[in-house]
């Protein structure tokens, strides 16, 4: 401890002292404000964010913290609070989208937005993702601001609309009508993502950030050919053109790549296996060479999806009536491409694959360049440090998402994006995010309050 200058004593005697709350009182916080926050129902469509932004914004203005709502659509709001610094460095934005899948109440044992809590589970759609990790961030700036935390860098809490299914709410942030100025120019974004795996021993396994994800680039594949009698078959009719198409596209097997956050991923991994397997996750560069181990890890469907391009054949239409040969016929492809893949070549790859200039093949909605960020960055070793420091002895790692998220957007700004949550889940309990009966344990929900407010309170804290 340095000596307080007299001065600056005397005025802190004049001071009523900080009120510090204990952290047990921040782990309370946290469970009730999220048991009250999955009674929101923001099932998307229509998504109704409005009023979870209000749900935050209550919160928010008894605490002291100025925060806007930007209703950018009727009912569809995002929510941005501040937490000045002295920007001498620049911002830190942690971002949840509010936006949740639907529920059919029918197929769970919970009603999906009661918040209820069974045997240590709290149930509700979003209690995976992510409205766990949205209260989190705001349990996180409402100690910094009780505490009076000196910040170098402004701390955001940017709450979306709409992440589920058009990204409308991030896009209407990041552009000029919305919050562009101050967004933009952050250089640490923290959002969904990230794994943290509870093995069948009930321990931790690893931490795995987020840092990079793939790319959905969705295909439609279009047939048309003579209607016919169906006691008469047409061999080249619409439906089955497409059927061979498809046959093709099933047979097709993309080439296995090794990206450095995958090359990772395995190597961490290696180190708590056994057999052949750990010998190929330690070098997976020289096992895709043996074509055993190759094919072994192509027909894993968790590994494989790491490693290549993949195609999903998810939808079939075509048509009406048993007898008859329908005129035409259309398929829609599930396409998610690496970081770093050029998706007109892969569009090329395909038509060479399928061969039929009569099958149109033509991408559906939008596609943005998946993409990356580093690992050499001072957020990065924070996590890393402080997950040590939690959970000694449990790996950090790298994840590649074979999903999306709104780092997708915010990358291309020069931000640095990760997917990171403290929060614990077995694989059983990952699952139940977008099925039935969502939750997530209070145990890990309380425990992730002291590592998230550390990572942030590490990386903004003022220093001399
Ligand atoms: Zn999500």
């Amino acid at each position: 401890m340095r000596p307080v200058p007299l001065v600056l004593a005397l005025s802190l005697v004049a001071l009523p002292a900080p009120a510090v709350d204990p952290p047990a009182s921040y782990e309370q916080m946290a469970v009730d404000l999220l048991r009250e926050y999955l009674q929101v129902d923001t099932t998307n469509p229509p998504g109704n964010e409005l009023k979870a932004a209000r749900f935050y914004k209550e919160i928010l203005d008894r605490e002291g913290i100025p925060s806007e709502i930007d209703e950018f659509a009727p009912g569809r709001a995002n929510l941005l609070a501040t937490l000045k610094g002295s920007a001498t460095r620049r911002a830190l934005i942690l971002a949840n989208h509010m936006d949740v899948v639907p529920a059919d109440a029918s197929r769970w044992t919970m009603p999906p937005f009661s918040g209820a809590v069974k045997e240590g589970l709290i149930y509700g759609r979003g209690a995976q993702d992510m409205k766990s990790e949205g209260i989190l961030q705001l349990v996180t700036i409402i100690r910094a601001r009780r505490e009076g935390l000196a910040l170098d860098r402004d701390v955001y809490f940017l709450a979306t609309a709409d992440e589920e299914v058009d990204f409308a709410g991030a896009l209407r942030a990041l552009s000029p009508a919305g919050w562009r100025e101050r967004l933009g120019r952050a250089e640490y974004f923290i959002t969904e993502g990230g794994e943290n795996v509870i093995g069948d021993d009930g321990k931790p396994q690893y931490f795995g950030i987020d840092t990079a994800e793939k790319g959905p680039f969705w295909l439609r594949l279009t047939t048309s050919g003579t209607p016919g009698h169906g006691s008469r078959p047409l061999a080249d009719s619409a439906l089955n053109r497409l059927v061979r198409a498809l046959e093709r596209v099933r047979q097709h097997k993309t080439e296995m790549k090794v990206l450095p956050v995958v090359e990772r991923f395995f190597r961490d991994q290696a180190a708590t296996m056994e057999g052949p397997r750990a010998e190929w996750y330690r070098d997976l560069r020289k096992a895709l060479l043996d074509p055993e181990a190759a094919q072994a890890l192509y027909e894993d469907r968790e590994a494989s999806a790491l490693l290549r391009n993949t195609i999903s054949i998810t939808v079939v239409r075509a048509g009406y009536k048993t007898n008859v040969i329908p005129g035409s016929a259309e398929a829609e492809l599930d396409v998610r491409l690496l970081p770093g893949e050029d998706p007109q070549a892969f569009l090329a790859e395909l038509r060479g694959v399928i061969d039929d200039p009569q099958v149109q093949i033509a991408p559906i909605g939008t596609f943005r360049n998946p993409n990356e960020s580093p690992t050499d960055t001072e957020l990065f070793r924070i996590i890393e440090r402080t997950i040590r420091r939690h959970y000694p002895g449990v790996p950090v790692t790298t994840k590649m998402l074979s999903g999306a998220t709104e780092s997708v957007l915010i990358r291309p700004f020069g931000t640095v994006s990760y997917g990171f949550t403290p929060l614990l889940a077995t694989s059983e309990e990952v699952a139940t995010a977008h099925g039935d009966d969502e939750r997530v344990r209070e145990d890990t929900m309380r425990r992730s309050v002291a590592v998230f407010y550390d990572v942030v309170s590490d990386l903004c804290r003022h220093r001399n």
